[in-house]
């Protein structure tokens, strides 16, 4: 008998437990026939409604279901992580507790690694139907910046939604960053993996932990992460700002040796403009070094991606 782990973080999910479970037990019939059995690990990431008291309440049905329930909000990123270090099983698989990653898609994720020898079967929806035009805007955006500047391919689209061999499962477990960008993570670690498509499904039940701004700040992290570029384009504008300066110098000197310069004293506003434009261009470029210098002081701190308050 095979174990099939599937890790779920939920933040403020009272509503959805249930629903998922019951979603979910419709595919075990497959697995039977399979000769794979089911853990549930549900990480409950600090929320402030009944999801813990809800998943205790599954518990008393149903013993294969485990809480692990955080101290505070510590993200998605870090229930993942414990979800997967906490996972025993041969195959684990991570889903969303809104049902927007269909549990009904599983089998064949399934079959795909049991029967074509993948590695990881990962997924994707295509279309952004039901989300708001603006946010979708700068998402595509967003992925063609960080396909540019990283070498590690992020995948517009991608859920986090991906079943995983052990190996794999182990893989990213031995990837202890502080700053973690899962989309980045199951990239870089490799492998052989495969990516299902299925149509966006909007959420029933509570509501999205993503506002703008969050996304936004989301999105800055995951090219910290992944890509050194914004390092290199500030020491390139540095270059670039030097050149013109010496171009500016010549200049300057030719005319005065050729023509002399009866305006030698009026060119005071240019030049306000001038130290105002490079004066920002440098703190933008310092501000990138900081950013990088903050994610690095993080890391160098060491301190523990989760605190578990209780376990079941
Ligand atoms: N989630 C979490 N911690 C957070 C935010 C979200 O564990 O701080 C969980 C949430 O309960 C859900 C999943 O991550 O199961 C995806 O969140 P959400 O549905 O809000 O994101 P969206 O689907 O809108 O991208
Ligand atoms: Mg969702």
């Amino acid at each position: 008998m095979k174990l099939l782990s599937v890790v779920i973080p939920c933040y403020n999910e009272e509503e959805n437990i249930f629903d998922f479970y019951n979603e979910l037990m419709k595919t075990e019939e497959f697995f039977k026939g399979r000769d794979v059995d089911f853990e549930l690990v549900f990480v409950d990431d600090g929320s402030k409604d009944n999801t813990a008291a809800k998943v205790k309440e599954l518990n008393q049905k149903d013993g294969r279901a485990h809480l692990i329930s955080f101290s505070r909000n510590f993200g998605k990123e870090a229930a993942m992580y414990a979800g997967l270090s906490h996972a025993k099983g041969d195959y684990v698989v991570v889903m969303d507790c809104d049902l927007q990653d269909p549990p009904a898609i599983l089998p064949d994720m399934f079959k795909a690694i049991e029967d074509e020898g993948y590695d990881s079967v990962a997924t994707r929806r295509v279309n952004r139907k039901g989300e708001p035009p603006i946010r979708s805007f700068f998402a595509r955006k967003f992925y063609k910046i960080i396909n540019k500047m990283s070498n590690t391919e992020i995948v517009d689209g991608a859920r986090d939604y991906r079943l995983m061999t052990r190996q794999f499962v182990d893989a990213i477990l031995s990837m202890e960053e502080y700053n973690r960008f899962s989309k980045g993570i199951f990239g870089w670690v490799g492998f052989k993996n495969k990516w299902l498509e299925f149509e966006n499904v909007e959420r029933k039940k509570g509501e999205t932990k993503w506002s703008f701004w969050k996304l936004f700040v989301y999105a800055i992290d995951g090219i910290l992460a992944f890509s050194t570029a914004p390092l290199a384009m500030a020491s390139l504008i540095g270059v670039l700002f030097c050149m013109v300066a010496f171009i500016f110098i010549i200049v300057i000197i030719v005319r005065q040796w050729t023509v002399g310069d009866p305006n030698n004293m009026v060119g005071w506003a240019s030049t306000a403009c001038i130290i105002l434009f490079a004066s920002g261009v440098q703190l933008f470029c310092v501000g990138i070094v900081g950013q990088y210098l903050s994610k690095a002081y993080l890391e160098v701190k060491k301190r523990p991606l989760f605190i578990v308050k209780e376990e079941l």
